[in-house]
């Protein structure tokens, strides 16, 4: 291996103390001290990997290796620091420590590349704090939405305030964006967070895209009655409406066997919500999620199609509106190539595979072509103290990154 797998595995043993909780838990929510803390600790690795270091208006941290022709569009490495409130070690973290690495060992080898190169670790990836994410990313790139800054978190604090808090300015804001085109391409490492890397045996995912989820909140209207009386022809009962419905979409996701598509029914109310009164509205909301967005489409088509006869059947009004609807974002073909060559060169064999959570590559994917290497984690267990990956994967992916960053300097 080229890069120090050592320093590797003590750089996440040295993070994992800040914010940690329990045996192997993190808490640093964006913005915060802990977080603030895990900045200065890999703006430090940074230093050692001869960047120099800044903190954004957004509140990003950003490590800057430069250039012999600064001019040229940046090379941008990341992931991030903030945690989920009972999160684990590596979500974020992996892809800001392996990058310090790979850029620490490009260095450590006399290497003086043309194009700039940047590290970042993105501010409020996770987005619990204030219930909006990727904050950092989408902000650099002028995305914000509006009024996200007077949003609040549980004790009252806004975006605002805990941004000056961590002293940040957010009136200079257009200081810290980054103009079209200034961006080369973005590289992303980060765990899994699913099982299928960990059920098939492979250390190492290549990532194809990112899924953009549908959502929609679906209403549905019957006739409250006594549940003693009413015979069962004769009711408009909307709890039995949602219940076909659910169990539909369960058999529409799952028409193409081993296809990524996955579609969600999580969160369903009903009113009057009395044992013995029939169900007379039941508002239920549902995420459909595929890489395909021809399929996503037509599932769509298809799931409205059973909403509708559903209705008919149980003579129901419904109502159906969207909420998110966000397109899949896919993943460079020139970089996945490059990922793939420096799978085999280690002679590993790398599946594809999508991601259905958001990352921070999600936002860069609008500004630049991006790519990303998914690590095995334990179980496919994520935003959970138990979220494990091992010092071998890790390091692992970190050889291949640096074997990419070279690969994309050359380009
Ligand atoms: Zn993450």
């Amino acid at each position: 291996m080229k890069i120090n797998a050592q320093r590797l595995s003590l750089h996440f043993r040295e993070m994992s103390l800040i914010g940690k909780i329990g045996e192997t838990g993190t808490c640093r929510p964006a913005h915060s001290g802990a977080e603030k803390q895990a900045f200065e600790l890999a703006a430090s690795w940074m230093h050692d990997a001869g960047m120099q270091t800044r903190i954004d208006n957004f509140g990003n941290l950003i490590g800057r290796l430069e250039g012999s022709k600064p001019k040229l569009p940046v090379l941008m490495l990341g992931s991030h620091l903030d945690s989920q409130p009972y999160g684990g070690r590596f979500d974020g973290v992996a892809g800001v420590l392996c990058a310090i690495e790979a850029i620490t060992t490009l260095t450590e080898n006399g290497m003086k590349p043309e194009r700039s190169i940047e590290i970042v670790s993105f501010a409020d990836e996770e987005g619990w704090r204030f219930n909006k994410g990727l904050f950092g990313s989408r902000g650099i790139l002028g995305r914000l939405e509006e009024g996200e800054l007077l949003r609040t978190d549980q004790d009252g604090v806004t975006r605002e305030q805990a941004l000056i808090d961590f002293g940040c300015d957010p009136s200079r804001f257009s200081e810290s964006l980054y103009a079209p085109g200034s961006i080369y391409c973005f590289l992303e490492l980060h765990i899994e967070q699913g099982p299928v890397l960990d059920r098939s045996d492979k250390p190492i995912g290549i990532v194809t895209g990112i899924a953009g989820p549908l959502w929609l909140i679906i209403k549905l209207k019957g006739m409250a009655g006594h549940t003693g009386s009413v015979p069962m022809h004769l009711r408009q009962d909307a709890l039995l409406g949602a219940a076909e419905i659910i169990t539909g979409l369960n058999k529409i996701v799952t028409q193409i066997a081993g296809a990524p598509t996955v579609g969600t029914v999580a969160t369903i109310d009903v009113f009057p919500a009395s044992r013995n009164i029939i169900a007379e509205e039941v508002v239920f909301t549902l995420d459909l999620r595929d890489i395909d967005l021809e399929r996503r489409n037509a599932y769509e088509q298809q799931l409205k199609d059973l909403i509708a006869a559903t209705a008919k059947k149980h003579q129901l009004a419904y109502q159906v509106s969207e909420d998110t609807n966000s397109a899949p974002r896919y993943c460079a073909p020139w970089i996945k190539a490059i990922i793939g060559e420096e799978c085999a060169a280690l002679g590993l064999d790398a599946p594809e595979l999508m991601s259905g959570p958001f990352h921070d590559a999600l936002a860069l994917s609008y500004a630049c072509d991006y790519g990303m290497i998914f690590i095995r984690c334990k179980d496919g267990i994520s935003h959970n103290p138990l979220e494990y990956s091992s010092d071998e994967d890790l390091a692992l992916g970190t050889e291949i990154l640096y074997g990419t960053v070279l690969k994309v300097l050359n380009k």
